[in-house]
């Protein structure tokens, strides 16, 4: 997780402190989240930050932090995707810019694992709110990545690597299309 968060921090997809990921494991036969903590830049994550969870939000380890807002976003995504066992949220700029404009980002032939032509919208719901997890659960039984309009980008994969993988591919897509889009209408 530490590895993930500075990576996606130098790759400038979650700047600030804007961002949250988490990684669903087993102990001893119980399933446990551990998350990212509200309040801190991915930038300098470090072990004793990453607050534990149990499925029902019951905080595990952890007494000095507080999970992220979106914490019940991420439970709600492991409850619904049984082989999900990473999710990551972000606001990375150029694919948030489309989600704020509404403009849908298309799929890139040869930019990874997205199986849509065009990455799927949720509606606005408040942030770190139920409908918000709702919405965005139920989004992903057709996904692995969605857009969330006027808010920012998640993506999931069966371990942090696959889901890191999407929110680059999701933010080179929304790049690519922003540059064509300048140039084509700028073409005389
Ligand atoms: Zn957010």
């Amino acid at each position: 997780m530490i590895e993930i968060s500075s990576y996606l921090y130098e790759k400038g997809l979650v700047p600030g402190k804007s961002g949250n990921i988490s990684i669903r494991y087993k102990k001893d036969e119980f399933e446990r989240i551990a998350v990212t903590p509200s309040g801190l830049s991915l930038k300098s994550l470090a072990e004793k930050d990453i607050v534990i969870v149990d499925m029902e939000e019951n905080k595990i380890y952890n007494d000095s932090k507080t999970p992220t807002s979106e914490l019940l976003m991420h439970l709600k995504i492991y409850k619904t995707r049984k082989d999900v066992n990473a999710v990551i949220h972000t606001h990375s700029p150029i694919a948030t810019g489309f989600a704020f404009a509404g403009e849908k980002i298309e799929r890139i032939e040869g930019f990874g694992p997205i199986n849509n032509k065009f990455i799927p919208y949720v509606d606005y719901y408040n942030p770190g709110s139920v409908e918000l997890a709702e919405a965005v659960s139920n989004g992903l039984e057709k996904s692995d990545v969605l857009i969330l309009k006027e808010h920012g980008i998640v993506s999931v994969g069966k371990n942090l690597d696959e889901a890191s993988l999407l929110s680059e591919f999701i933010e080179e897509s929304a790049k690519t299309q922003f540059v064509k889009r300048v140039l084509m209408a700028n073409r005389l």
